[in-house]
């Protein structure tokens, strides 16, 4: 059964009338999260008309903050699981809406999973019904714990079905399946992303992923908390470089075949991130070793020759860079500055 819409701040549709059709009104679902704030943001900065469909799980109201006010901005409070407002007219959806970080998906695995499945079939009837070009924030965990090394999009994934992860893993790639069906069968225009770890300012200080982690324990002087050796790999992107590859990504004049990878193909061992980042914030913390997760990916890594060939981008801001701005911004969340200023 469908839950009440609590409207925060909603004006009629405009229907598709004007004439710039492809420049018109974008729903984008998981709007007042990490990434799909930041999205929203660029959406209304190139003239869209935007809506942000959230249910603020993990996402919160105060990083939709500096656009509330934009008359072309509309947040509507919904769970996608949920079906979805019928008058809803929209010309292209992002599709952004769940956990992505392993507590937060596995505190309730089967909402997770839901999520990914019920709440991306909901947005695909929505993107049938008013013929909107729809956008799928996959992930590179449709990889697993992968045997391929960097990994292209040709590779099927080493993904354990039963997991802890699995709910987020097997939920992304039933998504990616059920995306390509609608695709097949209804000849709709799809853009499905395999997003790499992505970090920067608008994360959760209590997120729980890695960068945020790091950057908050050494900001608070406690020890950061490295997950096993710490010689397992990831390849960091800043935010501000994954938005550029969605909006590419969603413009480009051929949907392509498959799903396209976007991140950055620079690797890190987690030991290397945790010394920058007491590097970086010239912090007192030490560093300890935790219990790994079960299933944690040893390694991982993003071909992105489709992206730089297809679509003309790559990532521009390297791991300091980004990790200043990171740094920064927690900084200015959590003490007013004060450890950039002191540094
Ligand atoms: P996030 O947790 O900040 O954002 C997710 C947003 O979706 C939140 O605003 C949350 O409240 C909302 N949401 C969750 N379940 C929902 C539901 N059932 N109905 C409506 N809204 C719901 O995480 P993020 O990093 O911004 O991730 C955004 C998307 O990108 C996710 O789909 C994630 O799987 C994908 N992704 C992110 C990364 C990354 O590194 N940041 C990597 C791979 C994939
Ligand atoms: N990790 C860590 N300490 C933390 C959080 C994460 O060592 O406080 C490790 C985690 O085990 C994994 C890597 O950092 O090997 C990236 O974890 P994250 O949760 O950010 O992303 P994912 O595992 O989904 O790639």
């Amino acid at each position: 059964m469908s839950k009440v819409v609590k409207v925060l701040k909603l004006r009629p549709a405009t229907g598709r009338t004007g004439g710039n059709r492809n420049r018109h009104r974008a729903l984008v679902a998981g709007g007042a999260g990490f990434l799909g704030s930041h999205l929203c943001e660029r959406l209304l900065l190139d003239g869209y008309e935007v809506v942000a469909l959230d249910n603020f799980h993990t996402g919160k109201k105060y990083n939709l903050n500096a656009i509330l006010p934009n008359q072309k901005f509309t947040c509507v409070e919904h769970d996608v699981v949920d079906a979805l407002p019928s008058d809803l007219h929209v010309d292209e959806i992002y599709n952004l809406a769940c956990p992505a970080s392993p507590p937060h998906y596995q505190a309730d695995p089967i909402h997770t999973f839901k999520t990914s499945v019920i709440g991306s079939l909901n947005l695909l009837e929505l993107a049938r019904r008013h013929n909107a070009k729809i956008f799928q924030a996959s992930t590179s965990e449709v990889y697993g714990d992968p045997l391929v090394h960097p990994q292209p999009e040709s590779y099927f994934g080493n993904v354990n079905p039963h997991g802890p992860r699995s709910c987020y893993d097997e939920g992304k790639r039933s998504a990616e399946t059920l995306f390509f069906d609608y695709s097949r069968m209804f000849g709709l225009d799809i853009r499905v992303a395999r997003i790499f770890n992505t970090y920067g300012r608008r994360m959760q200080p209590d997120d729980g992923r890695v960068v945020s982690n790091f950057v908050v324990q050494a900001l608070r002087g406690e020890d950061l908390t490295v997950y096993g050796s710490g010689q397992q790999t990831r390849s960091f992107c800043y935010v501000d470089d994954l938005i550029e590859g969605f909006v590419r990504l969603m413009n480009a004049p051929q949907a392509p075949l498959h799903p396209v990878n976007l991140g950055n193909p620079v690797e890190f061992t987690i030991m290397e991130l945790a010394t920058l980042v007491i590097e970086y914030t010239k912090s007192g913390s030490k560093i300890v070793h935790r219990p790994l997760p079960v299933d944690d990916p040893r390694q991982r890594r993003p071909d992105i020759s489709f992206a730089r060939e297809n679509l003309g981008w790559q990532p521009r801001i390297s791991l300091t860079q980004g990790l200043a701005h990171t740094v920064e911004y927690f900084d200015a969340l959590l003490y007013g500055g004060h450890h950039v200023k002191e540094a």
